[in-house]
């Protein structure tokens, strides 16, 4: 595939995820009430295996994240790279949890589209106006910086760039700093995905990077799965397809980060409260359970730290 035709594909896979989560809110796998802002409610049902491994994510990414921020009593900054329609900002200001400042870095076209959402709706725009103190609210067609909630339309493979424009909007290197790529980092070459790593090990004292993606996409199963997702067109997966739990905390531990820890999601899902398993399981039948473990092994929850600061951020897990 040619550049412009990939990087197309890719940005469609942000309709991709937040299909499959307003489908699954929909059932009543968790609660968000502004994903109906973002996306419409999509026409076909969603496999239960589907809607079981979102649950696991969001769960899981939401519990490392809630740690942070306990660790931090907030006091830090969130940037979530590859946010696409994410609504994390909305939820933990509901919740009482915003960071000093939280920033989503897309593409430009998908960039502009969430500020057409924002703009257009009170829901989304309000909490953002009620977070905003002091100098004039920054809003354009490609980006919005307020005192709390910034979103910037860049390219993470362009890490110059991506560094001058989070600057603008007041990044503070000093902060401590959670970093997340769900589903993203597997859209890159291992090339940029190692950059943006390092990038990363060495801006912030004190980070953790949460990731979320495919692994293990080598094995029988993993390459029917691609086969599957790209005759779909709904995802595709780049040059990072090959690797183990062992590489993905590789790539880290040899960029400057101190430590690593990371578990497919069967684990994870397996680690989730008893009676949160229930309830979910209850919501809709699941045929064979094989398959869904299958699924569930070949998506990994990965997080690293680096802690200059003493702040304590090894501790954080599930
Ligand atoms: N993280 C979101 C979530 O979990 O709902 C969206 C996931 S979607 C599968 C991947 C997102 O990463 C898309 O919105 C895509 O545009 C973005 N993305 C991938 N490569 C990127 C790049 N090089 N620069 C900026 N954004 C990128």
């Amino acid at each position: 595939l040619g550049t412009d035709v990939f990087d197309e594909a890719v940005r469609s896979t942000c309709d991709v995820a937040s299909h499959c989560k307003r489908y699954a809110i929909s059932v009543g796998y968790w609660k968000d009430p502004y994903i109906e802002y973002f996306v419409s409610h999509p026409k076909e049902r969603k496999a239960p295996e589907i809607s079981r491994g979102y649950y696991a994510r969001v769960q899981g990414v939401g519990r490392l994240l809630k740690a942070f921020l306990e660790k931090t009593k907030c006091n830090c900054q969130i940037i979530n790279l590859g946010a696409g329609m994410d609504t994390l900002f909305w939820k933990l200001k509901d919740e009482n949890l915003l960071p000093m400042k939280y920033f989503e870095i897309d593409f430009p076209s998908i960039v502009s589209r969430k500020i057409h959402y924002i703009k257009s709706k009170p829901p989304l725009s309000k909490p953002i106006m009620e977070s905003h103190s002091g100098e004039t609210l920054l809003i354009d067609a490609h980006g919005l910086d307020s005192s709390r909630y910034a979103i910037i339309g860049g390219d993470l493979r362009d890490l110059p760039r991506l560094e001058e424009k989070l600057k603008k909007c007041h990044m503070d290197p000093d902060l401590p700093t959670l970093l997340m790529t769900e589903c993203v980092l597997i859209y890159m070459t291992t090339e940029h995905s190692t950059c943006l790593i390092k990038w990363v090990g060495g801006m912030f004292r004190s980070a953790m990077f949460i990731n979320y993606e495919q692994v293990n996409m080598a094995d029988r199963f993993g390459q029917i799965m691609i086969e599957n997702l790209q005759s779909k067109q709904c995802e595709l997966v780049g040059a990072d397809a090959c690797r183990s739990l062992d590489t993905q905390k590789e790539r880290f531990l040899i960029h400057g980060w101190e430590t690593v820890n990371a578990l497919d999601m069967l684990k994870v899902y397996q680690s989730l409260p008893p009676d949160d398993i229930k309830r979910i399981e209850a919501l809709e039948f699941l045929d064979e359970k094989e398959p869904f473990e299958q699924l569930m092994q070949h998506y990994c929850l990965c997080w690293a730290i680096k802690d200059s600061q003493n702040l304590g951020l090894a501790d954080v897990t599930l």
